[in-house]
């Protein structure tokens, strides 16, 4: 049987719950314990799947497909290891299930009511993933900020749960903000107070409290925090802010996060933290040698979560390089003929992102063909991809009216089309290609230099498609399909051989990058980034020629 650390969040959101759930999960990781971690999130859609990245940042894709919460991605990102559906539960999917039970007569006539009925359901999926033997410790993430409506049921829950099992196997970590106070010159405990006053109302006392704070705690804030919260004085943990997510383990490690949590749930014996790896990581992070300039077109830019595993898998692979990535958000909207050249001669490197709808396609159609002219190395991804054979096939083919049908449903040459099983869906969530899928690479591509190996799996998130009616077309003038599903022949990888690195894939590469294993694309694409900001600079010292740029 498993162990479960529950944690909260109090004060306010945003306080990067996912991270310290994260940060905790490694540590205790690194001590050889089998560790995974879900999120539970109070929201009523079934999953983020059809929300809008402006409302709740990138949707994570698993292996089999489940469309989650970004924590997710932070995860695995931090332990190496799959997540699934099973790690991320939202209260649309609870009710759900309660309600087609209810509907099957599973209650026998009785009243479903949120307890014992919705608070049941949400202890099943709390204890789920630890039973069988594949974990020892299970961390969940509550959603949302302690005092919300919507999370008292979760609350409760655990409550519950903490009645129900050994006192040794459930422990409650709260996260909460001690804000500092600039005319009073002082950090304040009392929001503390309040959310923990607020979370024992609810009847669940924290075991440790995690205080994100900007200033030191000093000894006598730690005392007194401890004394009016009433957890013990080594169960305050400071918190503070870090220069990458990536510290954070370490400083959770100085606080002894993984050593007080050990304590509770009785578990002794374990070696001391192996993180030579993440170390190393870390060192080559924050002292790297060289500088990138990428360029990122989307048009989610205001919010940065809307590409967070984008952003995180070029910081692994920077390091991987020992090279500082400097991202330009460059939104697609304000791409045009005129301002292209200005707009991008100062990257080495050019990242189209995935996306929906007709908004600023054209934008990355013309920062493509840019690219594509100019030796720039172009990344797309999804619909990056997409817009590099709407743009191979307009202004090289010639075929002027060539686009996707997703933008323009009419177009009489439909380079980019609709699946066959995608014409007759109808209902939006969780129906687009997702998921990890095979795909198996032309030999001597660039696709094989970058993998090392000729058969991958990579994770989807799409409905349209390369239509292989033009693929011949498009391979006699230059452009490659060098990756494809081997069941279906659906273009996977598309690449131009005669450019120094041109690359294009219908899967999303960055939801598999961690620290301990970064995605190769990105890693290839950051070099060919260098090797390119190098012959711009046509100099032995790169980084300070590109700050010379
Ligand atoms: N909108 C495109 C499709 O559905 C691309 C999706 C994406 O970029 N994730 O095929």
């Amino acid at each position: 049987m498993a162990k479960y650390i529950f944690v909260t969040g109090g004060v306010t959101s945003s306080l990067g719950k996912g991270i310290i759930a994260a940060s905790l999960a490694k540590l205790l990781q690194a001590r050889g314990l089998k560790v995974t971690i879900q999120k539970f999130d109070p929201y009523i859609n079934i999953d983020p799947g059809t929300m809008n990245p402006y409302e709740h940042g990138e949707c994570y894709v698993t292996e089999d497909g489940a469309e989650t919460d970004l924590d997710l991605g932070h995860y695995e990102r931090f332990l190496n290891i799959f997540t699934s559906q099973a790690n991320n539960v939202t209260t649309g999917r609870i009710y759900q299930t309660v309600i087609n039970k209810e509907r099957e007569g599973a209650y026998l006539g009785k009243t479903v009511q949120v307890v014992p009925h919705i608070t049941d359901e949400i202890k099943r999926r709390m204890l789920q993933l630890g039973k069988g033997s594949e974990f020892d410790i299970v961390i969940t993430e509550i959603g949302g900020t302690v005092g919300d409506i919507e999370s008292l049921p979760f609350v409760e829950a655990v409550r519950q749960l903490q009645w129900e099992l050994p006192e040794e196997d459930t422990l409650v970590i709260h996260l909460t903000l001690i804000p500092y106070l600039k005319a009073a010159k002082e950090l304040k405990t009392k929001p503390t107070q309040h959310s923990v006053k607020m979370l024992s109302q609810e009847g669940v006392h924290p075991d440790i409290l995690v205080c994100r704070t900007e200033k030191e705690l000093t000894p006598e804030l730690r005392r007194k925090i401890a004394l009016f919260c009433n957890v013990k004085l080594e169960a305050v943990i400071e918190a503070a802010d870090a220069q990458t997510i990536y510290e954070v383990p370490l400083l959770m490690m100085r606080e002894k996060l993984d050593i007080i949590s050990m304590k509770k749930l009785k578990i002794e014996n374990t070696k001391e933290p192996e993180l030579s790896k993440w170390k190393e990581f870390l060192d080559k992070l924050k002292y790297p040698k060289y500088r990138v300039t990428i360029g990122l077109i989307g048009k989610y830019l205001e919010l940065q979560d809307a590409y967070k595993s984008i952003l995180e898998s070029f910081i692994h692979a920077g390091a991987m390089n020992e090279c500082q990535v400097q991202i330009v958000n460059i939104h697609s909207e304000f791409i045009t003929d005129v301002n292209v050249t200005e707009k991008l001669s100062g990257l080495d490197g050019l990242l189209v992102a995935p996306g929906f709808g007709h908004r600023g396609v054209e934008g990355k159609i013309v920062a493509v063909k840019y690219a594509r002219e100019n030796g720039l190395p172009f990344f797309g991804i999804c619909l990056g991809m997409q817009m590099a054979v709407i743009e191979f096939a307009r202004n090289v083919l010639g075929l002027k009216n060539a686009h996707s049908t997703e933008m323009d449903p009419h177009t009489t040459e439909p380079v980019i089309d609709l699946m066959e099983e995608q014409n007759a869906v109808t209902i939006k969530g969780g129906t687009m290609r997702l998921g990890s899928y095979p795909c198996t690479i032309k030999e001597n591509s660039l696709a094989e230099t970058i993998y090392g190996t000729r058969s991958i799996n990579e994770r989807h998130r799409h409905r349209w498609e390369f239509n292989n009616k033009y693929l011949e077309q498009f391979e006699n003038a230059g452009m490659v399909a060098s990756g494809k599903n081997p069941g279906t022949d659906l273009v996977e990888i598309i690449e131009l051989p005669k450019h120094p690195f041109f690359i294009g894939v219908q899967y999303h590469p960055e939801l598999k990058s961690t620290v301990e294993s970064p995605q190769p694309i990105f890693v290839h694409f950051i070099k060919a980034a260098r090797a390119y900001a190098e012959k711009k600079a046509e100099t032995k010292s790169p980084l300070l020629q590109s700050e010379m740029n």
